[in-house]
């Protein structure tokens, strides 16, 4: 059990100055997760609701000092999604705030029950001195009718070596078969198989990670 003092905001002092030009009450009240990160990655501050989502999914990047900051975002994203989630923070980068927009990526992470779309927007702060993430809810809705409910231990999606695939992005499950199938299977998505490797089905690498990433 996490304690409630876990989901205070916490700010690396040197970082705050980085914050100035924003309401801080209303980054560390955001409904979504709301975080900054150093151009190395570490991350320098998180609000409330992120303490509240990381607990909620077990992320836990609690350091010996008791607190995340310091620890390297990065490293909780899949190691075939790192290259597109830095260059989407270079693009960001790149952009001249005074003309722009902050940079806006769209992303699926639905529940077991639910289908959920977010948009993470990606402010750079003073000349890239550091990163403002904004995660907000745009869409959740029961999943359609019909989506797929099977019992966990299916051997259709258990592979040569043992291990079920799920998508690192939509969370869907391979099925084996000559034609690429991927299943939404929400008894997995709530409690993965315990031999779960994860990959990118072809959809979502299609759509998702061009070579290029959007503008
Ligand atoms: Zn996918």
């Amino acid at each position: 059990m996490i304690p409630v003092a876990a989901f205070e905001p916490q700010c690396m002092p040197d970082f705050a100055p980085l914050l100035e030009r924003f309401d801080r009450k209303a980054l560390d009240n955001n409904s979504g997760t709301v975080y900054g990160v150093w151009p190395d990655f570490t991350l320098a501050y998180a609000n409330s609701e992120w303490f509240r989502f990381a607990a909620k999914n077990g992320c836990d990047m609690t350091s010996a000092a008791g607190s995340p900051l310091g620890g390297v975002i990065l490293d909780a994203v899949s190691a075939d999604l790192q290259p597109y989630y830095r260059s989407l923070f270079a693009l960001a980068g790149i952009r001249d705030p005074r003309i722009s927009v902050p940079l806006c990526h769209e992303y699926d992470c639905s529940s077991p029950t639910e289908y959920r779309r977010f948009a993470m927007h990606i402010y750079s702060l003073d000349d890239l001195k550091g990163y403002l993430v904004i995660n907000s809810l745009l869409i959740q809705r029961p999943h359609a009718p019909g989506i797929a409910v099977r019992a966990p231990g299916d051997e259709e999606y258990v592979d040569m070596n043992g291990f079920f695939c799920q998508c690192s992005h939509c969370r869907r499950f391979r099925r084996n078969g000559p034609t690429e199938r991927w299943d939404w299977i929400p008894q997995w998505v709530e409690r993965q198989p315990s031999r779960t490797s994860h990959g990118l089905c072809r959809i979502c690498f299609d759509y998702y990670y061009p070579k290029t990433p959007p503008d």
